[in-house]
């Protein structure tokens, strides 16, 4: 059984109820159980600002997946929603990113993980340490709570 966190977020139609069904899609996959959500929080778009604000959330679950086929499984939830390929980091009415696995570094032309955006998005930080105030960051053996505080300083 593995430890994979995941983030959630919304940018278009009703967010916090794409939020709470994405939610209940993980819970229908076979072999994945949440163990702790962290709460739903409004972020400013980072890299392509002109979009609306998104809802986000990180959920913490256990699943005996592999790396690839938890990536299939989110893709296809993405899939369901209806969810469109358009701007990179664009508008989206739901995604789901692998944040970490485990203690697992991996990185193929599908998947990095550790997720390269937690380092640069405050609210990704906030929501790791809000599940796990003692969460390490594997490349680094850091704690993710250190970082965090580094950046709201
Ligand atoms: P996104 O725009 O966030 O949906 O991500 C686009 C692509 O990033 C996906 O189709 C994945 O193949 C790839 N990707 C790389 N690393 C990850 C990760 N840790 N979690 C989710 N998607 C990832």
């Amino acid at each position: 059984m593995s430890l994979v966190y995941i983030g959630l977020g919304s940018n278009l139609g009703d967010k916090r109820a794409n939020l709470v069904k994405a939610r209940d899609e993980l819970l229908n996959i076979v072999h994945v159980e949440i163990l702790k959500e962290s709460i739903i929080e409004e972020t400013e778009p980072v890299d392509y600002l002109d979009q609306p604000a998104f809802l986000n959330q990180i959920i913490l679950i256990k699943t005996e997946l592999n790396p690839e086929n938890l990536l299939k499984k989110l893709k296809s939830i993405e899939k369901r929603f209806g969810r469109k390929k358009t701007i990179p980091k664009g508008p989206r009415i739901i995604d789901l990113d692998i944040l970490l696995y485990d203690d697992l570094i991996f990185k193929s032309h599908r998947l990095t993980i550790p997720h390269p955006e937690i380092k640069n998005r405050i609210f990704i930080l906030k929501q790791l340490v809000e599940i796990n105030p003692s969460l390490l960051d594997p490349l680094t053996g850091n704690c993710y709570a250190d970082f965090f505080k580094k950046r709201t300083d």
